[in-house]
């Protein structure tokens, strides 16, 4: 161990944070700081109450080590017999001491999905030494060279004190595409909900991920300027996002948990939900704002009002606006019944009201709970609570 890794704290073994972007389901998660070291936005629930720290170096290349060890392991096994049984592994993962079991459970996903992508973990990756994070990188590249894709959040205040030389290093070492939490372009907004960031730094972050020959992905969260600020937060977003011209523009909508500043202010009445409708129109203005940019549109989290609200910019424009068009000029009862359904499963896009099965399913629940057009954003309120 070299001196300037030399730390005092003991390594208890394979870490994992709890959260990680929906695209990265796949992904071997590694875990290169604990919680955020921001923590302030007023929505976010996630690491409340976790106090943030830096895993010493060492710490992340033993837990780098650990996966390799059962990777290693997994395909000797997968080699052999040309499948693994599940039971088999525990099996062998149980009598062998070298095995760190947390490690090799993260393995064994990995295994089976593939080994394509890892995401490096918590909220904040970069705000670490760039020369450890171009160390911690190479050693994951040696170990696995096969790897095509490794991520990570960032906050953009982080980025845009990055020098570009240290970007580039950290690109050139096999860190391909990082996760932005924009949530909003517009200042009003950021104010609001203590993201801690101004557009302009925001943009900065942007064109500097792109600059240093990294993907960019960019979360917008509608939702979140409330009934007050939904035009400014729409119209300021995509002035933003035209602005930067990212790989990704990703939709999270607002959903606001009881243990959360941003639930104070709505308890006092100082910040006025958005209905359904309300968000779905905030988007439409919000795509119908997207000009002169190339990037892919996803709408890949379970909070979203519609799953196929996906495309590639300029080309899809047109027809994901039809998808909000069409669920705008429905009555009032079967958007209700679209809501209630989406939220409970039933349905992804608006063309699944159209199978029988599904529609009765979705009918008969708010016959049952005596949902209404009139009720139904509080009932949905409670419902997607479940999913943050
Ligand atoms: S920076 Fe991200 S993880 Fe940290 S508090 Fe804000 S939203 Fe949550």
């Amino acid at each position: 161990m070299s001196n300037r890794h030399k730390t005092s704290e003991k390594y208890s073994g394979f870490e994992q944070g709890p959260i990680r972007p929906p695209s990265e389901a796949y992904s071997l998660l590694i875990r290169v700081t604990r919680n955020c070291p921001w923590n302030r936005c007023t929505f976010c629930p996630v690491y409340k109450g976790s106090r943030f720290s830096i895993r010493p170096v060492e710490h992340v290349k033993k837990d780098i080590d650990a996966v390799h060890r059962s990777v290693e392991m997994l395909r000797q096994m997968a080699d052999e017999s040309g499948r693994i049984l599940r039971t088999e592994l525990r099996k062998t993962a149980e009598n062998n001491e070298q095995l760190d079991p947390q490690a090799f459970n993260a393995a064994m996903n990995w295994f089976s999905g593939g080994m394509s992508s890892v995401f490096i973990q918590d909220a904040n990756s970069l705000i670490i030494k760039p020369d450890h994070l171009v160390e911690i990188l190479i050693h994951l590249k040696n170990l696995f060279p096969w790897v095509e894709r490794i991520t990570s959040y960032a906050r953009s205040h982080t980025i845009a004190r990055i020098k570009d030389d240290n970007l580039k290093a950290i690109r050139e070492a096999g860190l391909n595409r990082i996760h932005i939490g924009l949530e909003s372009g517009s200042d009003q907004v950021l104010k609001m909900i203590k993201k801690g960031v101004t557009k302009q730094t925001q943009i900065k972050a942007g064109l500097k991920v792109i600059k240093a020959g990294m993907e960019l992905s960019e979360y917008v969260m509608p939702g979140l300027g409330g009934k007050q600020l939904s035009k400014t937060h729409a119209l300021e977003t995509a002035d933003a996002l035209n602005q930067i011209n990212p790989d990704f523009i990703r939709l999270r909508t607002l959903a606001i948990p009881n243990n959360v500043e941003l639930y104070d202010d709505y308890e006092a009445g100082n910040f006025e939900k958005c209905t359904d409708l309300m968000i779905a129109k905030e988007v439409q203005l919000l795509i119908e704002s997207l000009d002169g940019i190339t990037s892919v549109f996803k709408s890949d989290h379970i909070l979203n009002l519609f799953e196929n609200l996906e495309g590639t910019l300029p080309r899809d424009k047109d027809r994901m606006l039809e998808i909000i068009r069409t669920f705008l000029e429905m009555s009032p009862e079967r958007q209700c019944v679209y809501q209630v359904g989406r939220r409970l499963g039933f349905f992804s896009r608006l063309s699944d009201m159209e199978s029988p099965h599904r529609l009765n399913k979705a009918e008969k629940t708010c016959k049952e709970l005596g949902i209404t057009p009139e009720n139904v954003d509080e009932v949905i309120d409670e419902l997607m609570k479940r999913f943050i």
